[in-house]
């Protein structure tokens, strides 16, 4: 039978499974535990519900929470942050374009479903035990109650979404110097820092050198993320700040730091164009081919890649954003299931952790395993080499790779970045002769690695996690029905060496906001699209995606208030 949740023969107490480490005592138990009370001798307990727990509250994990419609799970969800947020207005509230509690929204708000036995725990995880199926957590090291609490929880089915930390690349004073923008407190933090800079470059006894140096604000890291905050920083400063303090507006210089010669690598060549520009124009400075080497309390050094000369830059304010590293948590689990050298938890493309049962990771901290992907498209091509002659004609190889394509996301996003026809002289080439029809399968393995190299995993967005949330929250709807029909959904009964359909990222395309109401939008089938009118197409489909109405409602009139008032500059 499926045990009901309220059921008055099953002891509980409204708060779940969980032993304490510290402090002592069970508090509480699970279902799988008979009842300590007057019934628990007469009703054995037969089934319980399986546990599933959720480490992290960000795109991936809430994504799965919100797509989770099953109520024979009983999940627990750990994360140090009690909501969830939306990370993409993040350099918004850097300048108060729109204010941090209009971006999160409660976690308990999200999972609060009729039906589902969802809790929350505001804890991280310290440590995962893959072989005894326990995770072992630490009440928030942010809560200010003091008492640090430590507890374990058991699980079936571990989801890891703990996301990524921000990279460093372990450059000299970065950690103690920088401003990182990955959290909210980040984005707070980074908003009173931009204001008492302009505070205390006004102060009568500053010089003028001291002012040059306290309004020199310096962003490391030409990604999508840094170069929203240097066009968002650009707008404070010329909309707002200026007006207020008119003493400091012509020493205030922006520098945006990027190691490579471009800054938005990732996006088409205009949008990179037209974002270069646009920069000279407004008047920031835009050091490409720039590696910073050392960070101190009041100077930034670099070495130029080109001459190869070391400069030295003094700054008042330095935001670091040049991507994303492993989590130390997650960097242990690694080590302890043999994959120490990877930079992220490696899945196959149903999200399991490969060499763990019943463990999936999505977001930031995982990535699909392209080598197996790679084997495995070897064996597709074998396999439709039907008389084994080792070649397959043009033809019948375009369409192997069409059904590759359908299976593997990574490689369809790599052709379509290089055109298959590219892909195929690729493979001519290799045979020596262009002209040639056929396609040799051993040289075909050559030209492979060649794209193994060149095919990049799928981008740490939270349009990837958002969708690999809703894929594996799907794939536990259906799992007991696959449980019950173990050969697998009619579809695949027969080939299928898995109960469900591999996870495809549907790319919906990325925007870059340039600052000054003008933003670019690279959307499927490499269209571009930059301007004002893509501005207006960015608020339309931000305001669409927050996860609530209450912050629909929230950002917008933050946007209607900038508009009208100006950003407020108050130092709070
Ligand atoms: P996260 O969203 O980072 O969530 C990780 C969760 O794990 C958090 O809840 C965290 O508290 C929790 N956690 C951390 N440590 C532990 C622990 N020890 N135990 C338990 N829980 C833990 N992507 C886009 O697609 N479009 C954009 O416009 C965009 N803009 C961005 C702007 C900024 C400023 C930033 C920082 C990122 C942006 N991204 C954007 C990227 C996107 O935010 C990430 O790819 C996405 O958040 C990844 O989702 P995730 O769930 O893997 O990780």
């Amino acid at each position: 039978h499926r045990e009901e949740r309220d059921s008055p023969l099953r002891g509980r107490d409204g708060e779940g499974e969980f032993e304490m480490l510290s402090g002592g005592g069970l508090l509480a138990f699970s279902d799988a535990r008979p009842f300590h009370g007057a019934y628990a001798d007469a009703i054995p307990v037969v089934h319980k519900k399986k546990r599933v727990v959720v480490l992290g509250t960000g795109w991936a994990g809430t994504s799965f929470l919100k797509n989770l419609k099953d109520p024979s799970y009983e999940v627990q969800v750990v994360s140090p942050r009690n909501y969830f947020a939306f990370t993409p207005l993040l350099p918004s509230v850097t300048c108060g374009t729109v204010e941090a509690r209009s971006i999160v929204e409660p976690v308990r708000n999200i999972v609060k479903k009729k039906g589902l036995d969802v809790r929350f725990r505001e804890a991280e995880c310290l440590q995962i035990d893959a072989v005894n199926k326990k995770v072992y957590c630490r009440s928030s090291p942010d809560n200010n109650l003091g008492g640090e609490q430590n507890f374990t929880v058991d699980y079936d089915y571990l989801v890891i979404a703990m996301g990524a930390r921000s990279n460093t690349f372990n450059t000299p004073g970065v950690e103690e110097n920088c401003h990182f923008l990955k959290e909210v407190e980040d984005a707070q933090k980074i908003r009173r820092t931009v204001i008492d800079c302009f505070e205390k470059a006004t102060l009568p006894s500053i010089s003028e050198e001291e002012r040059k140096k306290i309004l020199h604000f310096v962003i490391v890291g030409g990604g999508p993320t840094g170069v929203e905050f240097a066009a968002e920083l650009h707008d404070f400063v010329t909309e707002d700040l200026a007006k207020l303090y008119p003493t400091a507006k012509d020493d205030v210089k922006i520098t945006l730091l990027e190691a490579a010669d471009h800054i938005l690598n990732m996006f088409d060549k205009r949008i990179t164009a037209f974002a270069e520009e646009k920069f000279q124009r407004d008047g920031i400075d835009l050091k490409t081919g720039s590696m910073v080497v050392k960070v101190t309390d009041s100077e930034i050094s670099t070495k130029e890649r080109a001459t190869g000369e070391n400069r030295s830059i003094p700054y008042g304010m330095v935001v670091w954003s040049t991507g994303i590293g492993t989590r130390p948590v997650v960097m242990d689990f690694m080590k302890q299931i043999g994959q120490g050298n990877r930079r992220a938890l490696a899945t196959d493309e149903w999200l399991r952790v490969e060499g763990c049962d019943n463990i999936y990771a999505l977001g930031d901290c995982a990535t699909i395993n392209q080598r197996r992907v790679m084997e495995d498209i070897m064996a597709i091509f074998s396999k439709a080499d039907k008389n084994q002659s080792g070649t397959l004609t043009v033809a019948d190889f375009k369409d192997v790779i069409k059904d590759i394509c359908e299976r593997y996301p990574q490689v369809e996003i790599y052709l379509k970045r290089n055109q298959l026809k590219n892909f195929v002289n690729l493979l001519k080439n290799y045979q020596g002769n262009a002209q040639k029809e056929i396609i040799d399968i051993e040289l075909f393995k050559e030209a492979l690695s060649e794209v193994d190299a060149q095919m990049k995993n799928l981008p740490a967005t939270a349009q990837v996690a958002a969708q690999q949330g809703a894929y594996l929250a799907n794939c536990f709807n259906r799992m007991e029905r696959c449980e019950t029909y173990p050969e697998g959904p009619l579809r695949f009964r027969g080939s299928g060496r898995h109960r469900f359909h591999p996870f495809r990222y549907k790319h919906l395309g990325q925007f870059a906001p340039l600052g000054g109401e003008q933003t670019a939008a690279q959307l499927p089938g490499d269209w571009v699209s930059i301007g004002h009118s893509t501005q207006w197409l960015w608020y339309s489909v931000y305001a669409s995606k927050l996860v609530s109405w209450r912050t629909r409602m929230l950002v917008i009139s933050d946007w209607g208030r900038r508009f009208i008032f100006g950003r407020d500059s108050s130092r709070i």
